[in-house]
């Protein structure tokens, strides 16, 4: 028997006509520019390995009894080729690239044909223990990295419940259209500020204790999922005018809805109802594309412009800007460094000083990289 959330799904599409009544062409711009994404889609292949959460819980505690070992969980093998590929998604695409959710409204449809829910990435879920191990020794496991990725997913979930409701009570599709208007523009969905906005919530709580590693993880992420910590009624009025409204300004708001959506009964969030999987893929790049990978940082030389600035206006950086360029050569992922491709100018990066002072750079060959600009936060055009 169907059980509620599955009744549900079936109860309201029937209000909603299946036909699309706008087509991509007649879709509101976005004010974005266009972006390369990640889209599962295209991406992730069905001869992919999928576990079921629960199955793969049951083999850890299993493996764990039979052990006596005290770590519970067994990471999945990740090597250095495969980190560059992660450190580098997570920042050209996003949390997605480590973890994603396909509407129950897209069963039929690739990637998994047949299946809904989240989507966790194994190789993803490694590197968020060794991310957080890094900040916080001794203190990380397989399962808290599969937590905080579970919270950004799960208003993926509860935003597609919320958008079913309103498209039941108008009788008119809603999600669809606003995916589609989006469709080049994916990583500037206020969506995603505010999946990362209960990501990060849940992992400042006291009894978690990630304030400052989530709090760079996610800030080190493009478009608007380095949104996280602006207003959150805000981000959910804006969010409710691009659903409601097809309004896809970044002023629109709907305040009649900015606390509602993402609301969702309860009943309708019982665990067992939306299926969660690991996923092995068969080839990573295939996932994230290889031109997405982190690159080398083995020499950072400085402009002739930036040479004076250290030289008089900035003297008193110099000792920083020397300890940044060690700690980016030594591992450019490093929390606090906050290194990320800055979008305003191609194939350039940007990474961060102190807490007013940033620089930007780019790579002048393989590994070798040269830095072009240093100044204030806001002057560099960082909001
Ligand atoms: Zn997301």
């Amino acid at each position: 028997m169907a059980n509620l959330l599955e009744r549900y799904f079936k109860e309201t599409s029937l209000r909603i006509p299946t036909h699309p009544v706008l087509n991509n062409q007649d879709l509101p711009e976005p004010e974005y520019p266009v972006h390369e994404y990640f889209d599962p889609v295209e991406r992730v292949r069905d001869n992919d390995i999928l576990i079921s959460v629960e199955e793969r819980w049951k083999l850890e505690r299993t493996l764990w009894r039979l052990s006596s070992n005290e770590l519970p969980y067994i990471s999945f093998p990740i090597n250095s080729d495969e980190r560059k590929l992660l450190d580098g998604g997570i920042r050209e695409a996003g949390f997605d690239v480590f973890a994603f959710y396909k509407s129950r409204r897209y069963i039929d449809n690739r990637p998994y044909i047949g299946k809904w829910g989240i989507f966790y990435l194994e190789h993803g879920i490694t590197r968020i223990r060794e991310l957080i191990e890094e900040t916080y020794p001794g203190y990380s496991s397989i399962n808290i990295a599969y937590r905080f990725l579970r919270e950004h997913e799960r208003f993926h979930f509860k935003f597609d419940l919320y958008s079913l409701s309103a498209e039941a009570k108008i009788g008119r599709s809603l999600y669809d259209p606003l995916k589609r208007a989006f469709r080049n523009h994916r990583i500037y969905q206020v969506e995603e500020a505010l999946s990362n906005h209960y990501a990060w919530e849940w992992a400042r709580q006291k009894n978690v204790g990630l304030d400052e590693f989530a709090y760079d993880f996610m800030k080190i992420q493009p478009g608007a999922y380095a949104r996280f910590d602006e207003n959150k009624i805000e981000l959910g009025g804006e969010l409710a005018a691009n659903l409601l409204d097809l309004n896809l300004s970044s002023t629109a708001r709907r305040e009649d809805q900015s606390l509602w959506i993402g609301t969702v009964p309860e009943e309708l969030l019982r665990r067992q109802l939306c299926p969660e999987y690991f996923v092995r893929p068969v080839d990573l790049t295939t996932w994230i594309s290889p031109a997405w990978k982190l690159p080398e940082v083995n020499e950072i030389t400085e402009s002739r412009s930036v040479v004076k600035l250290l030289a008089k206006k900035y003297a008193s950086l110099k000792p920083l800007w020397e300890n940044t360029k060690r700690k980016l050569i030594e591992d450019p992922t490093r929390n606090g460094l906050n290194f990320k491709p800055w979008p305003e100018i191609p194939n350039h990066w940007s990474v961060r000083i102190n807490l007013n002072f940033r620089a930007h750079l780019h790579p002048i060959q393989p590994g070798k990289w040269e830095a072009d600009e240093l100044g204030p936060h806001k002057s560099l055009g960082h909001g």
